[in-house]
């Protein structure tokens, strides 16, 4: 593996990294958590400390909570006008493209993703988000209802809906795209005239904090957006709050539930974006050559640390041994290292609890009877790094098969035509995503059908687009992000009816 020595910081992430302990955002204002406590971030490919971050905790989160709900009752963010969200939005797109390197660096450090797919990825998508909702920002619309009111026979009616923002939401992010998922969630909130609390993920607080100083740099009024860096207690402090209208929520599906319960107390609205086992199917009349390159990439992605991991790899009986080979040969050549070398494909794992968790599930695996066709195990001596894995003598049953991995970890499953796929591609309490490789265009429409997932990608994986609604079947979550269903998730229906 490659030095880090040989891959030079930028010098505004030296500054940024070099500045002291980073602090919340809160009514404007930088701000050391109340206990004055820190705690350290790190490097994944080293383990060594990147910065100290302040350590949010309850009385921060309800500062930042009052502070919000001032920005969302008071001057001067009420009284703006939807072109000015939409300057302001379109200010943080074009600012994160100006400062892409910058933020794709400070993510590959803090995450371990490859920064080309940090900067490629991750922060020209978050700038596109910001711009996508910038544009709806002017086009949030009621309707006029034409009313009967059949007690009222003889009187006229005018009446309309206003589409008003939900108020104070609460925006809890994951670890493993740090920027991204914030931005998916801050654009469509902010654009719809709500205030927010951002609490990202201990492991990955610094790109969030750094998104802090744009918003500031573009112009937002002070407490609009608030980020409160810090551990579970802080998300469930946000979850929990009397004065929160909404929590926007991505990640697992245990805390998802956790979030669900700390809701009840004022039924705040909530969103929730959870995990996933997604199916993958193959059949034998696909482009072989596209449907090897595409199925390595639905499960090897970020390292496999995605939601939507295309993990249960289903292939049609009659190529399944040519076709498992050839991923497997595939996966085996991916180049890996650390992040910040812009020729790695696979970087390291985030965290040593979740090396501990995907090594895990290889041991489960192989005890269970499973054959690894490549991988199986670490990778190197240090860092958080696991050899792509591709399983096959799997059962249905096996952990490896029905328990979300998040890392690069696939199992293959054969399957007969004349029987269907489909049932045993639902077969999870997930249903979040699923690929289907085919030439025949009915085959892949109808399949496409009896597939029980949010997104379903035909001939490619991972095909998200910021127009096209995203979440989740079953327990993969409540709600759609992106497009135009994410900006509705943030808004809130008044029916207004007048007697003339
Ligand atoms: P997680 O615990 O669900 O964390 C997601 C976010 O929720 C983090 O900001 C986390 O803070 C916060 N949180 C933790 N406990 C909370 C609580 N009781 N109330 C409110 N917020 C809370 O996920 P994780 O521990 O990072 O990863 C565990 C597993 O979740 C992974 O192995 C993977 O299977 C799955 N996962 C799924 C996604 C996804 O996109 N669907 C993303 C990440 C992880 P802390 O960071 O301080 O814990
Ligand atoms: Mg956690």
């Amino acid at each position: 593996m490659t030095a880090i020595a040989d891959f030079p910081l930028a010098a505004p992430v030296q500054g940024f990294l070099a500045g002291g302990p980073k602090k919340l955002l809160i009514g404007g204002e930088w701000v050391d958590a109340a206990s004055g406590r820190t705690f350290a971030t790190h490097d994944p490919a080293t383990g060594n400390v990147l910065t100290e971050v302040a350590h949010g905790q309850a009385e921060d989160v309800d500062r930042a909570v009052r502070a919000a709900r001032r920005a969302f009752d008071e001057g001067p963010w009420v009284a703006m006008k939807p072109n000015e969200r939409e300057r302001l939005l379109w200010r943080v797109g074009d600012i994160l493209s100006e400062r892409a390197a910058e933020f794709g660096q400070l993510e590959a450090l803090d995450n371990g993703k490859s920064v080309a797919i940090a900067s490629a990825v991750d922060v020209a998508w978050a700038a596109d988000v910001f711009r996508y909702y910038a544009g709806w920002a002017t086009k949030i619309e009621g309707s006029t209802v034409n009313v009967s009111m059949p007690f009222a026979p003889d009187a006229q009616f005018h009446a309309y809906t206003l589409r008003e923002p939900v108020g104070v939401c609460g925006l809890i992010v994951p670890w493993n795209f740090p920027l991204l998922m914030a931005s998916w969630k801050l654009a469509p909130a902010l654009a719809a005239g709500n205030t927010v609390i951002l609490k990202p993920a201990e492991q990955t607080p610094l790109t969030a904090l750094l998104l802090g100083e744009v918003f500031q740099e573009a112009g937002f009024p002070p407490g609009v957006v608030n980020i409160v860096s810090g551990f579970g207690d802080a998300g469930a402090a946000l979850s929990a709050h009397e004065d929160v209208d909404k929590i926007a929520f991505t990640g697992s599906t245990e805390v998802g539930k956790k979030i669900v319960d700390a809701a009840k107390g004022n039924l705040k609205k909530v969103t929730l974006e959870l995990g996933g086992k997604s199916p993958n199917i193959v059949f034998a009349d696909a482009d072989f050559d596209a449907a090897v390159e595409g199925s390595v990439n639905a499960w090897l992605f970020n390292h496999g640390q995605c939601c939507v991991a295309g993990t249960r790899m289903f292939v049609e009986d009659s190529i399944f041994d040519e076709f498992t080979q050839a991923v497997a040969h595939a996966a085996s050549q991916v180049k890996i290292g650390p992040g910040l070398d812009p020729t790695t494909q696979l970087g390291p794992l985030v965290s040593q609890e979740q090396f501990d968790k995907v090594t895990g599930y290889l041991a489960a695996g192989l005890a269970d009877g499973a054959r690894a066709l490549t991988g199986g195990k670490r990778w190197g001596e240090t860092g958080y790094f696991v050899e792509p894995t591709v399983f096959v003598d799997v059962k249905p049953e096996f952990s490896i098969v029905q328990e979300e991995i998040f890392g690069p970890v696939v199992a293959a499953l054969p399957f007969n035509a004349a029987d269907g796929v489909a049932a045993a591609a639902n077969d999870s309490i997930y249903g979040l995503a699923a690929g289907i490789w085919t030439k025949d265009i009915s085959k892949a429409h109808r399949t496409a059908r009896q597939i029980k997932a949010g997104s379903v990608w035909i001939n490619q994986y991972n095909g998200f687009d910021t127009a096209m609604p995203f979440g989740g079947y079953k327990q993969s979550g409540w709600g759609r992000e992106l497009g135009a269903a994410g900006l509705d998730a943030y808004t809130i229906t008044k029916s207004v009816n007048i007697a003339l």
